[in-house]
């Protein structure tokens, strides 16, 4: 078993070219026979790890995990690419256990998927051992451990798997970064001395946004709007909010459910499975909901409050964008919430830890830095540079001289006598003439009215800044009253100046998202769009075989497949995700769709070089004629089947990859350039009078270096080239 061995299968079973940081080192230390331990994020490809071993090495590998709704996805999954694999688990009839006992048996399972519950169930060691085991991958395997936060007893019997197969390697896998758990781990599975292998918690493709906790639900309508088709979780604090968000959101027209633990086991069933299977968009749950769910393309996840600590909150958001693609989480805070969560925490065991967590998380939702930055090093990761992904980074805090904001805030506290709320203070300083504003007299401080200019989604913002700067606090023991902490004296009496960040207005902000909206409806996944067109084959294909929609191809397979628009098996087979047993299985369909499609769409058809002088002259507003090429091109089709197949001459198709690679767009430009001819072209142009031209140019080079090598399409490529890769001005 070699690495070129690994990596044929990683190519041929799964599509992909290249590893993952960590997957290859991992896969050839089980080659080994060592055991070893992966921490690697949700979606950061553990699975591969053992599935990779499963289909190199001699016998079957077996794969212990207690989340028995999702074996059968997984084990689907794993034969839609052509791999042997089966489960056994207490959901199963006695004949469906049989048969996969005896496909066990005979040798024929590359992988088998067991419950902790089945594994150590009487006589299963005794069955193992009728065959060869080549691996045991242990799934969650924080699970094993009380100090984790998912303790599953039945799990510490795992310890005898070691006792009993000392010589097979012992592959327990976790997305809990915990360093407390995982040494409790290694020990409990008899595996103390393995080797550990840590991933980076990255995920850049998660763009991270926290806003403050106000008209929720009218944001996160909005932000569906924006996103139409696009599958995703609004994780609630309790029972009621989920079923009211879901009944909101339907009102609103959108395709939701609630799922909680008050449901029936049947409904959530369905629930769960219309949400894999893309039939429910849209799914409002407590936390209960997703451990059981590895679909890939959840494109987003809301917090509709704020998680306990950060461990929740990056388990959660995981759930978006596992198979890699660009994928949006919105948090919202308020100070409020806090203050819940804190009194939730409060009356438990433990409270101290999970109190100091708390705040953690609250420092995160109340962050003027990056806040991937905070995330990481919160993991022990040490990242320096902005992430570029996140509302901080994408609009840097804006500082301003609040000293005169301040004071009014302040100064009403002050004079309500620090015995009203943070709402009551906004209400009086908007001269708010609520009844019970009114009736305590409170519009006759002198403070009242001081604030109308602003809205109170501003002035909410404004207090949480005070407090957090240490101005004002928070009386929890006393109603949640507003107190005046002693830096507020400094402030309203010996001019101390108070320096605020400005927030985004309401109106700021819904500008933004209309924007962003028109944007997107540019954007490939817009409707009518090649990605749309591929999605519907998807759903098509995977009603057919019973099967989710992911399982047949990720959304980043179908994105770059609608963006390279593959006429050929060939250039099909390059894109990422497609392996040899689903090009052979799916991939007839797709080609045909996109085929069908760009002869709708003539700018991306097979046309004449007339038809294309005729469309430049009409000015065709859809995809230009040269990047048509380069999709092809990048595609994995060679320029002269492009030129074959589009009726362009290949010096014409070269142009149209200088143009777009001129244009910025990404493009191996070297391979197109052999040996030197950069060199020498940059040596002609420089030496050759302008007035000799593009002739005189290859003159030169037929001379003074070889003849017949170089011709006009070179210059062009290099030409482009050279807009980007300027040469330094001689001096
Ligand atoms: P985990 O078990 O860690 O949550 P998975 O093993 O389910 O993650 O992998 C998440 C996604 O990443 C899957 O869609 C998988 O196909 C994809 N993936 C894994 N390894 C690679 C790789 N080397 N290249 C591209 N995609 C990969
Ligand atoms: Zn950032």
């Amino acid at each position: 078993m070699t690495p070129a061995l690994a990596r044929a299968a990683l190519k041929k079973y799964f599509g992909y070219d290249d590893f993952r940081p960590q997957q290859l080192a991992i896969i050839e230390h089980v080659y080994a026979g060592n055991d070893g331990i992966v921490l690697m994020p949700t979606g950061g490809g553990k699975s591969m790890c053992f599935q990779i071993p499963a289909v190199t090495m001699k016998g079957t590998v077996v794969v212990v995990s207690p989340l028995i709704s999702l074996m059968k996805d997984q084990v689907d999954g794993l034969r839609a690419v052509g791999i042997r694999a089966a489960y056994l688990n207490s959901s199963q009839r006695g004949s469906e256990s049989h048969t996969v006992e005896q496909a066990y048996e005979n040798g024929e399972l590359h992988l088998l998927y067991v419950s902790p519950e089945k594994l150590l169930s009487n006589g299963f060691f005794s069955f193992l051992r009728r065959r060869r085991v080549c691996l045991f991958a242990i799934d969650e395997a924080h699970c094993i451990s009380a100090w984790g936060h998912d303790f599953r007893p039945e799990y510490t019997m795992l310890k005898q798997l070691k006792l009993a197969f000392g010589e097979v390697p012992v592959l327990a896998l976790t997305a809990t970064a915990d360093r407390l758990t995982r040494r409790d781990m290694a020990e409990q599975l008899g595996i103390p001395d393995a080797k550990q292998f840590i991933a980076s918690f990255n995920r850049p493709n998660l763009s991270l946004e926290v806003r403050p906790g106000q008209k929720r639900r009218e944001q996160i309508v909005r932000f569906i709007r924006e996103r139409p088709d696009q599958a995703g979780i609004v994780y609630c604090l309790s029972r009621k909010q989920t079923e009211s968000l879901a009944d909101k959101l339907r009102e609103a027209g959108y395709n939701a459910e609630a799922y909680h633990a008050g449901l029936t086991a049947d409904r959530r069933a369905t629930v769960q499975s219309d949400f894999i299977n893309d039939k429910t968009l849209i799914v409002c749950a407590t936390i209960a909901f997703g451990m059981g769910i590895d679909k890939s393309n959840v494109r987003w996840v809301i917090h509709y409050t704020m998680p306990k600590n950060l461990e929740n909150y990056y388990q959660e958001i995981g759930r978006a964008g596992r198979d890699g693609s660009k994928s949006d989480t919105l948090l919202f805070y308020s100070y409020n919430d806090y203050t819940t969560l804190k009194d939730m925490i409060s009356g438990g065991g433990n409270s101290e830890i999970q109190l100091a967590k708390l705040d953690r998380m609250k420092e995160y939702a109340e962050s003027l830095a990056c806040r991937r930055r905070i995330l990481l090093n919160y993991f022990s990761e040490d990242h320096s540079d902005d992430c570029g992904n996140c509302d901080v980074c994408a609009n840097p805090p804006e500082r301003f001289d609040g000293t005169v904001l301040a004071q009014k805030a302040l100064s009403a506290v002050a004079r309500l006598r620090q015995s009203v709320g943070q709402n009551m203070a906004i209400d009086v300083l908007r001269g708010s003439s609520r009844q019970e504003v009114l009736k305590n007299g409170y519009d006759r401080v002198k403070t009242y009215g001081a604030g109308r200019d602003m809205s109170s989604y501003d002035w909410n913002q404004y207090f949480g800044q005070l407090i957090s700067l240490g101005y004002l606090y928070v009386a929890h023991e006393d109603y949640n009253k507003l107190r005046l902490a002693p830096a507020a004296r400094r402030v309203l009496f010996n001019g101390e100046t108070v320096e605020l960040v400005k927030f985004q207005t309401i109106k700021e902000r819904k500008q933004q998202e209309e924007d962003k909206t028109a944007k997107r409806a540019a954007a490939p996944r817009s409707r009518g769009s090649l990605f749309e067109v591929l999605r519907e084959v998807r759903r098509a294909l995977a009603k057919e075989a019973a099967i989710p929609p992911y399982l047949i191809f990720s959304d980043k397979t179908l994105e770059e497949m609608a963006a390279a628009a593959p006429r050929t098996e060939l250039a099909l087979s390059r894109i990422s995700g497609v392996g040899e047993v689903k090009l052979a299985r799916f991939g007839a369909h797709f080609l045909q769709a996109i085929r069908s499609y760009g002869d709708e769409k003539p700018s991306a058809s097979a046309g004449q070089s007339e038809k294309e002088t005729r469309k430049e002259r009409e000015g065709d507003i859809r995809t230009p004629t040269h990047l048509v090429t380069y999709q092809q091109y990048i595609g994995g089709a060679s320029v002269r089947d492009i030129a074959r197949a589009r009726g362009l001459q290949t010096t014409t198709t070269y142009s149209h990859l200088a143009k777009a690679y001129g244009e910025g767009h990404d493009l191996e430009i070297e391979d197109l350039l052999p040996g030197q001819v950069i060199d020498w072209i940059d040596e002609a142009v420089r030496s050759v009078p302008e007035s000799e031209g593009r002739k005189g140019v290859l003159a030169y080079i037929a001379t003074h270096y070889q003849e017949g090598v170089v011709t006009y399409h070179h210059l062009d490529l290099v030409e482009a080239y050279r807009t980007r890769h300027p040469l330094p001005t001689a001096s």
